[in-house]
């Protein structure tokens, strides 16, 4: 059964020039891909830098507007959804970043970074999100005393266990992880991918993982979408993978 299907999706950039910053022409960093997800599937999206894997990848969350396409998460296509809809319905859809380091608000706490995504959706009250935070800490493997500490007081693996617990804090369905261990040690980078394999398991989650470099996603994908140039050019399942 699938979760998510994707057709015929374009995100084109203008390259705006001049004075005037015309636009003399587009960049089809995603030129028609179409693939579906099933539910609790780990689909890879892999190909060389720049060939539109985290373009995908955040079009889906339509954090980035696609030019065209449909994307039907759950029966229903959300490229039709306002902004308003689009922000509930992402309560289901995260997507964790290669450097949580840039994507976690230095200002904040661990505590407040956990605890922002249910502010914003209004899940529970003061006492229920810091009960919740906990558990996540705990999912993740962060000590709770390091609550209270600041994202530049962790290492880069303990950055991304953070960049993870957020982006399970609201109980998503479809995780996007755009190159989540490619800033990491190789030491690291196993730990983390075990770490998400077991939350997979224990949340029931699907996951698309984007990474530049087959040999990373190889073991861990149920499939694997290969793209050159914008495009699908390939879709291979796991038991190919592991003849080659
Ligand atoms: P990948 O994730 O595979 O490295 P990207 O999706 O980041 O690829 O980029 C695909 C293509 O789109 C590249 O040619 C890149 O330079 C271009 N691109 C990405 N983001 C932008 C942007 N905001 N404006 C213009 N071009 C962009
Ligand atoms: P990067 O540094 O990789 O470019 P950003 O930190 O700029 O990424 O984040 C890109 C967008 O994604 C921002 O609008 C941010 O608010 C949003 N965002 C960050 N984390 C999440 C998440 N876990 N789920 C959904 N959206 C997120």
């Amino acid at each position: 059964e699938s979760l998510l299907e994707v057709k015929n999706l374009k995100k084109y950039y203008p390259i705006n020039k001049g004075f005037f910053n015309k636009t003399q022409g587009f960049i089809k960093a995603v030129d028609d891909i179409s693939f579906s997800v099933n539910k609790g599937e780990t689909f890879g999206l892999v190909g060389e830098s720049g060939c539109g894997k985290s373009t995908t990848g955040r079009s889906l969350l339509r954090l980035i507007e696609p030019t065209a396409g449909e994307i039907w998460f759950e029966g229903q296509d959300i490229t039709k959804l306002s902004m308003e809809e689009m922000r509930r319905r992402r309560r289901e859809m995260q997507i964790v970043f290669q450097d949580p380091f840039s994507s976690l608000d230095p200002r904040n706490t661990v505590q407040r970074i956990l605890e922002e995504p249910m502010i914003v959706h209004g899940v529970g009250d003061a006492k229920q999100r810091r009960a919740a935070v906990e558990r996540l800490a705990d999912v993740v493997g962060l000590a709770k005393a390091h609550l209270q500490r600041y994202p530049h007081q962790f290492s880069g693996g303990q950055r991304q266990r953070i960049g993870i617990a957020r982006a399970l804090a609201l109980q998503p369905k479809l995780i996007i992880a755009d190159e989540p261990v490619s800033a990491l040690d190789v030491s690291i980078q196993s730990q983390v991918i075990n770490l998400m394999q077991d939350l997979q398991q224990e949340f029931g989650l699907t996951y698309i993982f984007i990474a530049h470099d087959l040999s990373v996603v190889k073991h861990i994908c149920d499939r694997v979408a290969v793209m050159y140039l914008g495009r699908i050019v390939e879709v291979t399942d796991k038991h190919k993978l592991y003849d080659e």
